[in-house]
């Protein structure tokens, strides 16, 4: 018998039969390891309605209380982080050290919540008209959904968690349906923490989840992450729905590398951004623009680096690279491969055929020399371990490939010039940029998102757009007329 997954819903594991289910992988034995519940209406149902009976509670529970709360929670994440990056690792594959990277990220979040009675603080402007004060109130927006996807499960979740609660919302979180258990690990923490049952509530499953939670009247906003057509059917539908929706969507990302750059820092950035997480992440450097006349030595660092990669079982403290999430995704990455084979990029490193252990969905680091726009391997996201090198003439020519590309959420250039890398953050079209730093994730007091087809709404994640996204501003005017005017005797003198 394999463990099964449960909602989490008022505070506790759901109980009941699923009329549907889904299986979970260990990535690195191709094993089932559990089956998780998929939500139907009658769960949308319940979970909603738990958060909406929450909300009164929740929404008056004063500032200092919120907050400690979120302090508690931040220790019990802290002291138990080992435990989550093992679960982590036991459903999406990638190796330990990477999923406690992916914890201490999500923590700088939670950090930033803390900061929640300094954030919800309003303005005011005393005598905006002779005897008339005016001012804005921060208030929640009641129930809100969360949407994440497989490559994070404990991070995206958290971009959001902190920040809607802190501002007094109450939350339904619907987590990949790959790697259902981090969220549940999460909720129980929140609830040790002291978080009132129904406040957060984890609902799994897949479209019939996602379209319930985007049709609900009582649901009044939704922060979704994945891939880009599902953003975008997010968005339609739960705008169409009357909801705020924040929508952020896949990613093609490119690293410039001018003539002047180290190249050795160039090509550890390149296989350290390329292959992380085996790929699986929407901030992974998926092409690299050498402009000339570097691209053959840099090619040659890049491969001479990856020869030393070592890919092996996540749980493994010698491992660098896990597998890829499950088969059908294995297979897909695959067959980019073939694509790129045939459609006459140079095939440098051809990590297909490895196996590391039987059944487990491994394909090993690759990298294409000679990428042209018009290949597969350049249009699509492929989220996995292939990188491209693409050739360009010069920084125009370079810039101009980026700008033209649909998706805007991450770039980098390598660069010794401080005048270039300050042209290029100046008129490059993405949404987050580093300079000599291939991963430019933003820390937790900035916020996340990106640009074109990476980002569907007008809030970008966590952060002050969080906090923004997560509330809608009342503003008072007010008057209180002086009543001794009218003969009232106050006990204090009338104002002249
Ligand atoms: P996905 O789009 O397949 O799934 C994301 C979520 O949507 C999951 O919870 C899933 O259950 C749900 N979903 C899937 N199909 C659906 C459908 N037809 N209708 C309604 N809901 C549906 O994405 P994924 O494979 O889990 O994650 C990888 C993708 O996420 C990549 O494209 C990656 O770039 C993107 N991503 C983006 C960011 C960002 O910040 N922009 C961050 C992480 C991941």
């Amino acid at each position: 018998m394999t463990e099964r997954i449960s909602h989490w819903i008022d505070g506790k594991p759901f109980g009941g039969t699923a009329a549907r289910s889904g299986e979970v992988f260990d990535p690195a034995t191709g094993e089932v390891r559990a089956h998780v519940d998929f939500a139907g209406e009658a769960e949308v149902e319940a979970a909603v309605a738990a958060a909406k009976a929450a909300l009164p509670g929740w929404r008056g529970t004063s500032l200092a209380g919120r907050t400690r709360v979120l302090f508690a929670f931040r220790e019990l994440l802290s002291a138990r982080k080992h435990e989550l990056a093992k679960i982590i690792t036991s459903e999406h594959g990638k190796v330990e050290s990477d999923a406690a990277g992916e914890i201490a990220r999500a923590i700088e979040n939670v950090e930033f919540a803390c900061g929640a009675a300094q954030l919800l603080k309003g303005g005011f402007s005393e005598n905006a008209s002779t005897g008339v004060d005016v001012y804005s109130i921060a208030q929640p927006l009641g129930v809100v959904g969360v949407i994440s996807p497989f490559n994070f499960p404990a991070m995206v979740p958290l971009w959001f968690v902190p920040n809607a609660l802190a501002c007094g919302n109450t939350v339904v979180l619907k987590p990949s349906e790959k790697d259902p258990s981090a969220a549940v690990f999460i909720a129980e923490l929140f609830a040790e923490a002291g978080l009132p049952a129904g406040a957060l509530n984890v609902l799994h499953g897949d479209k019939a989840a996602v379209d319930g939670l985007l049709e609900h009247a009582d649901v009044k906003a939704i922060s979704f992450v994945g891939s880009t057509p599902i953003a975008r059917y997010v968005y339609e539908t739960g705008t169409r729905h009357g909801k705020r929706v924040q929508a952020l969507g896949g990613a093609k990302n490119h690293m410039v590398v001018l003539p002047d750059a180290d190249l050795d820092l160039a090509a550890d950035a390149a296989v350290s951004a390329g292959f992380g997480s085996a790929g699986e992440r929407c901030m992974a450097v998926s092409v690299v623009v050498a402009v000339d006349p570097i691209g053959d030595a840099l090619v040659e660092k890049i491969a001479e680096r990856m020869a030393r990669l070592r890919v092996g079982d996540g749980r493994d403290p010698e491992s660098e690279m896990g597998p890829l999430v499950t088969a059908a995704h294995h297979a897909r990455v695959e067959s980019y491969v073939d694509a790129g084979v045939s459609s006459g990029a140079s095939l440098v490193v051809d990590g297909r055929g490895i196996e590391v252990s039987e059944g487990g969905f491994w394909l090993g680091p690759t990298l294409f020399d000679h990428v042209r726009p018009e290949m597969s391997i350049y249009t699509d996201e492929i989220f996995g371990p292939v990188l491209s090198v693409a050739r360009a003439a010069s920084y125009d020519d370079a810039l101009a490939l980026i700008n033209a590309n649909p998706y805007g959420n991450g770039t980098a250039i390598f660069t010794g010039d401080g005048a270039a890398a300050r042209r290029f953050q100046n008129e490059v079209e993405v949404g987050m940029v580093g300079v000599n730093v291939p991963i430019p994730v933003p820390v937790g007091y900035y916020s996340f998102g990106g640009w074109k087809d990476s980002l569907f709404g007008d809030s970008h994640a966590y952060g002050p757009e969080g906090f923004h996204f997560f509330t809608r501003t009342k503003v008072v005017t007010s008057r209180w007329p002086d009543r001794s005017h009218a003969g009232v005797n106050l006990g204090f003198p009338r104002n002249s």
